[in-house]
Order: structure tokens, then sequence, then C-alpha cells
């Protein structure tokens, strides 16, 4: 560390927030953008950041009804992976783990990406062969993938209970060692600062309540700081895509849900890897601060409610304990939820619409922390090009109609999870 970097840390370490630059500008919006981006979430942001980076488009506004991350950015449990089995998904998301590999060094932001790993846990014969295969076409994509046999989670995760007489045996299971998390809040802010500083409007307190449209396209939107024109907009809202596309006269095949997640009480460091259990429906890792975090599945009906019910935390809580046993003389801290959009097949939407110059970018189910470099990236060639880019040109929402769907539900901690 420099001198003047020390001096600084004291500096600023002693001055309880007073005279700290803003990290990005707070401009009124302009009456007309080439641009705009509905969503101030890390999808949202990313989208800006790289349409002006890669695509020289920088008359560009994200619009944020709230504040930047508080949507389902900031209420993740930040597992980071890419151990997906189809082409339409292993190509997309592996470009977006990349991506995460020079997150920090490209933002000049600390992400806190941490590559410690995800192991998914097989509890039968008949799931080690269905892990085989997907570990078999990860390697063939050239995504990492390692097939452990029990000895070996045992060794890994010592805590874990791999006895025989345990509830749910472990007889093995697949390990993406690339994988691991992130700071999710950092993640939003980062792109915030890039983008912001190569002339992005960042917009907070901003909801859109109307798409307008003339001619069969996109003119602009209606917003509670007024109307701003715009010949592109392009939607990234999570769990409030449904309700965008209603605006711009769209149906989707998209249900709300929610899901939840907790944390335990800080204790020092017990888990050095993101662990999942599909059969037994949770996940679980330790973040820096000590918590263990802990997620399951859904809760059962549609809801635009951020918070759950009871049975699902007794749920998660009680395969926790079923594997670890030892964590049962802790304490729960925290429980929250985000709205889920769940695409009929699990896969994300991201592709232009039937009305020009509407953009969708939803549809992320479970799991679009991770994927929140990959989907700006293509998101913003998507909508400066007016094409997508090769990695998510199965991402259409023809496919539904079609029958080309990407039917990958078994990616993820739990059965239907990605
Ligand atoms: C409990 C939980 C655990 C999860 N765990 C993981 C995980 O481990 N790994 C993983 O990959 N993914 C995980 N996810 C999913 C992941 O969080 C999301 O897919 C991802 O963060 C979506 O990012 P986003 O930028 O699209 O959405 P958001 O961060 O939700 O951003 C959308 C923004 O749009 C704003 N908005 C909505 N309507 C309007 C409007 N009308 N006008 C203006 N702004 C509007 C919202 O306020 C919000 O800030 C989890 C989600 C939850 C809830």
């Amino acid at each position: 560390m420099t001198r003047y970097s020390i001096f600084s840390l004291a500096r600023n370490a002693l001055s309880h927030h007073r005279n700290w630059p803003r990290v990005w500008r707070s401009p009124p919006p302009k009456p007309a953008y080439d641009a705009i981006i509905v969503g101030g979430g890390g999808h949202g942001l990313a989208t800006a950041y790289y349409l002006a980076r890669n695509h020289g488009v920088r008359n560009v506004a994200v619009l944020e009804k709230g504040w930047l991350g508080g949507g389902n950015t900031g209420r993740n449990t930040t597992i980071v992976r890419s151990n997906y089995m189809l082409q339409g998904n292993a190509h997309f998301y592996e470009h977006s783990l990349k991506l995460w590999e020079g997150l920090s060094q490209d933002l000049n932001y600390n992400v806190m990406f941490s590559q410690r790993g995800v192991l998914n846990l097989a509890h039968s014969d008949g799931q080690m062969e269905s892990f085989a295969r997907r570990g078999n076409a990860m390697r063939l994509n050239g995504i990492d993938a390692e097939l452990l046999d029990r000895a070996a989670v045992a060794a890994m995760v010592p805590l874990l209970d791999c006895s025989q007489k345990a509830r749910f045996p472990v007889h093995g299971g697949l390990l993406q060692p690339r994988g691991g998390t992130a700071r999710h809040d950092a993640v939003a802010w980062g792109y915030a600062r890039a983008a912001d500083a190569l002339g992005v409007d960042i917009i907070q307190n901003c909801e859109v309540t109307g798409i307008k449209r003339a001619g069969g396209r996109v003119v602009g939107v209606e917003t509670t700081k007024g109307e701003i024109a715009a010949a592109k907009v392009g939607i990234a809202v999570a769990g409030h895509t449904s309700q965008l596309a209603e605006m711009a006269g769209l149906r989707l095949p998209i249900e709300s849900h929610l899901l939840q997640a907790m944390v335990s009480e800080p204790l020092k460091p017990v888990l050095d890897t993101v662990v999942t259990s599909g059969a037994t429906h949770m996940y679980i890792s330790q973040s820096d601060k000590g918590e263990l975090v802990m997620g399951g599945d859904l809760d059962g009906y549609n809801s635009f409610a951020q918070r759950g019910n009871l049975p699902i935390i007794e749920h998660v809580v009680a395969s926790v304990l079923a594997l670890f046993p030892t964590f049962g003389r802790l304490r729960l801290m925290r429980t929250w939820g985000g709205i889920m959009d769940m695409s009929m097949d699990g896969s994300p939407i991201i592709c232009k619409t039937p009305l020009d110059g509407f953009y969708i970018n939803g549809g992320w189910c479970y799991g679009g922390f991770k994927a929140t470099p990959g989907s700006g990236w293509v998101y913003a060639h998507t909508i400066a090009n007016d094409n997508p880019h090769p990695f998510n040109e199965a991402y259409t929402l023809e496919r539904f109609a079609e029958g080309y769907v990407i039917d990958e539900k078994g990616a993820g901690p739990t059965p239907g999870a990605h």
C-alpha cells in the first residue's frame, strides 16, 4: 500500500462519510435518449455499461423505481457457476463465468469473486450417472467439471454427514472448481460507477408506468418523473417482467413466485465451498462475514410479495441439519425473499420483441445472478445491433410457440432450479 493510500484510508475512516465524492452522478432525466434500460439491478446496469463500452452507445439512461440493487441483485445467495449441459445454455453461462473471472479488474471495483467451487451432491446411483453425463458434456464444451466419489466429498467437506447411516446417504458429487460466490451489492455498484463514467445517466426513484408506442414501435416511456423519449427501450426488471411487457401489449410465458433465503449467526470458517443437494432441496455456503447462507425451493404459489411463509424455511433448515448435524446448535438470524420470473422451460428470455424498439431480458428463474455479466454483454449486443449475439440466439420468445424449448431444469440446487 502506498503512503498516499494509507493517508487516504485514514482520512476517509475518520471523516464519518463527510466529503465522500459520489460514486455515480444523480442527474435529472433528459427529454430523450438513444436507449433506455428499465431496471437498476445488475443486469440493467451491466447492459448499460456494455452498450457504452462495447458499442459506443452512450446516450443511455437506466431507470430504477427504487434504489440500485434493491431487487433480486441484493437478495440472492450469490452462487456463480456454469455447470450447464445443453448447448443453448452452456456457452452463454461459460462466457458469463469468464467475464466474472476478470470483472474486478475490468470495473476497477472489487466484486469479491471467490472461486471456492460449487459441489452438487448425489444421493443415489441414478443421480451419480446423471452427474457423470452432465460432467462429460461440460468437459466436451471446455467447462471444468470433476466427478467425486463419496470419500473425495467427505475429504472436501468434513462437516457433511457422509456416513452410511445418514438420512440422505452421500454417493458422491459433481464439482465445478471455478464456480463460487461474489459480493452482490458490489456488482451493482461497480457496474453503476463504470457505466456512469462512460456517460450513462442512472436515475433512481423513477418508476416506469407506461411504454409509449406510435406507428407500431416504441417511442419512449412514461415515468413518475415525466415522459422520456427513446428509440429503444430494454427491460431488465427481474420479478416484474410480465408487468412491464404488459405495458407494451405483450403477454409472456412467465409466472412470478417467491424465493426465500436465510442466514445463520456468524461463526468461524467451517465451509469453504458451496454445497447443493437437489434431492433434499437445499444449498449452503459460508459468507465472508461467517454466516451460513442457505436456500432451497420456491414458495409454491404465485406472488409479487417479497416475503414468504414458514414451511419453506423449516424445509430448508431440516435438510441442512440432515446433511450437517453439527449446525443444529446455530441460530437462524435473518430470512428474506425476492420475486422470481419463472419461464416455462427454466431458461431465460433475452431478445428483441415483435414490437420494434422493445427488448426483453427476463425469465431468470432461480439463477440470474451468475448470468449478470454475460446477460449484460449479450443484451447490449442485441439492443445495439437489433440482432442476437450467438450466445443468446436460443433465448427467444418464439421458442415457446415453436416448441424448441431449452429445458434444463435439473442444473441447480433444487430439482427445478437454475
Ligand atoms: C433468495 C434468492 C436467492 C437467489 N440465489 C441466486 C444464486 O445463488 N445465484 C444466482 O445466479 N441467482 C440467484 N438468484 C436470482 C438472482 O438474484 C436474479 O436472477 C438476478 O439478480 C436478477 O437480476 P436483475 O438485475 O435482472 O434483477 P433485479 O436486481 O431485481 O433488478 C430489477 C430492478 O428493476 C426494478 N424495477 C421493477 N419494476 C420497475 C419499473 N416499473 N420501473 C423502474 N424500475 C423497475 C426493480 O426495483 C429492481 O431493482 C436468487 C434470487 C433470490 C430472490
